[in-house]
């Protein structure tokens, strides 16, 4: 069987063990969190979520990009979010590549050069601190006093949280 067709009937077991019922569109707890898509990553395992409680936005490398900020924006003003939590790991596949290295190969592949960011990174502190920053000053997002970043540690399955010294980074912006 294929991969797709042996999820479709484990989907149908799933959906056999739960009662049929319907919960609001907003989540309950009013949080966005935006991560990698390291399959590695159980989000709703590691941090003890359930159905409805939050949006989970997720990419390559867990960026801050113009789509995430997208997402949040709806996230916000349409469906009552107000945290955001930013979440990158250890050992990301982003951190193995470069982006003009990427761009590079995308480009020989292919003839055309992508007119997106590669949003590799090299020090992953740096990145989740550059990440809280897009949150904290994107003018599109209503609610930006709880925006938090961490690091996973994909072996311990431990967060490490990044603190960020808005002064040491050339803004008194929030
Ligand atoms: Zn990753």
């Amino acid at each position: 069987m294929h991969t797709i067709d042996e999820l479709l009937a484990t989907n149908r077991a799933f959906a056999a063990s739960l009662p049929v019922g319907h919960l609001d569109v907003r989540p309950r707890r009013r949080l966005a969190i935006v991560t990698c898509m390291d399959s590695r990553l159980d989000v709703f395992a590691a941090l003890g979520l359930r159905f409805g409680d939050a949006h989970v936005l997720r990419n390559a490398g867990g960026a801050v990009t113009d789509d995430v900020i997208r997402s949040l924006a709806v996230s916000q003003r349409r469906l009552g979010t107000r945290d955001v939590m930013l979440i990158q790991h250890t050992d990301c596949g982003m951190s193995a590549l470069t982006d003009d290295g990427f761009r590079a190969e995308l480009q020989a592949a292919t003839g055309v050069a992508p007119s997106f960011a590669i949003e590799s990174f090299t020090d992953l502190d740096m990145s989740v601190r550059q990440s809280i920053l897009r949150v904290r000053r994107s003018p599109f997002l209503e609610h930006r006093d709880v925006v938090r970043g961490f690091v996973y540690d994909v072996d311990t399955h431990l967060l490490r949280e990044v603190e960020v010294d808005e002064r040491a980074t050339g803004s008194g912006l929030r």
